[in-house]
């Protein structure tokens, strides 16, 4: 592992950097993914590299929309597993959301690396290595699920996701909780709540809120739900980038 010096000003950018590569060495990660981070990484920048009160409000939401849930579900692909594989199951442990792997450029190989790297951060049980069920209207190699997870699924937790599942499992009657950092792109339009935070600020934020929102009752967490606006929190984020831009010296 290359050393990254701690007080480098781009520290943490940088081994979120070096986290993907390794996941790409480790056959976790496919190429594509490289460029999806590079891109998340763009909007990152442009947002301030921290998490918007927009996108705190959204956290809040998910906390509450995935305690309020029935059947949740937890959807991995191989960026979040490089990312954080830790958090993700400790999102698992405490809500009960089964972890499924969930592959756009699918090969059993990958998906059972996957597996086996959520195992080694301490995952009991992972689904996706044997898919018995069909997302309709999805062509993509992502329309393999699991009856006892995405499929039944009321609410998915769906970081990274593309646009095309998003909708699909919209159409399936899901709402669906995105981490996306392009508030532009089809995912962050269709998800019914949309959270435009790089996904390493955003699932520690989602277990932290969980944890403060554990024992509130059912109408409190509704209460939490209805009061929030996706629409409302994009266009935040849009103008947060806006705003950026203009403060930069030399725009004004
Ligand atoms: P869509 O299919 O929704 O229109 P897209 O095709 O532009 O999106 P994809 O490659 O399908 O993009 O998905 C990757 C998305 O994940 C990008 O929008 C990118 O901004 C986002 N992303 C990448 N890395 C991160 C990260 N670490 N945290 C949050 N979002 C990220
Ligand atoms: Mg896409």
């Amino acid at each position: 592992m290359t050393d990254i010096p701690q007080d480098h000003p781009r520290y943490r950018s940088l081994s979120t950097r070096h986290r993907i590569v390794s996941g790409v060495d480790n056959g976790i990660t496919s190429l594509e993914g490289l460029i999806a981070q590079g891109r998340g990484e763009a909007f990152d920048y442009l947002i301030g590299e921290d998490t918007l009160s927009s996108a705190r409000a959204a956290e809040y939401t998910a906390a509450a929309m995935i305690l309020l849930a029935k059947r949740p579900g937890i959807s991995v692909n191989g960026n979040a597993a490089a990312l954080v594989p830790e958090e993700l199951v400790q999102l698992s442990d405490k809500t009960g959301a089964p972890l499924e792997v969930n592959l756009f450029y699918r090969t059993e190989e990958r998906v059972l690396k996957i597996i086996k790297h959520l195992q080694v951060h301490g995952a009991r049980e992972v689904l996706g290595a044997e898919p018995d069920a069909t997302i309709p209207g999805l062509s993509s190699q992502r329309n393999n699920v699991c009856q006892s997870g995405i499929y039944s699924a009321d609410v998915v937790f769906v970081p990274l996701e593309d646009g095309d599942r998003c909708e699909a499992l919209m159409n399936m009657g899901k709402q669906v909780i995105a981490v996306d950092l392009n508030p532009l792109s089809r995912t962050s339009q269709k998800a019914t709540v949309t959270i435009v935070d790089n996904i390493i600020r955003a699932v520690p934020n989602i277990i932290e809120m969980i944890g403060e929102l554990q024992g509130k009752d059912n109408d409190y967490l509704q209460g939490i739900v209805s009061g929030f606006d996706n629409q409302k929190g994009l266009a935040h984020a849009l103008d947060s980038i806006f705003r950026h831009l203009r403060d930069i010296k030399g725009l004004h």
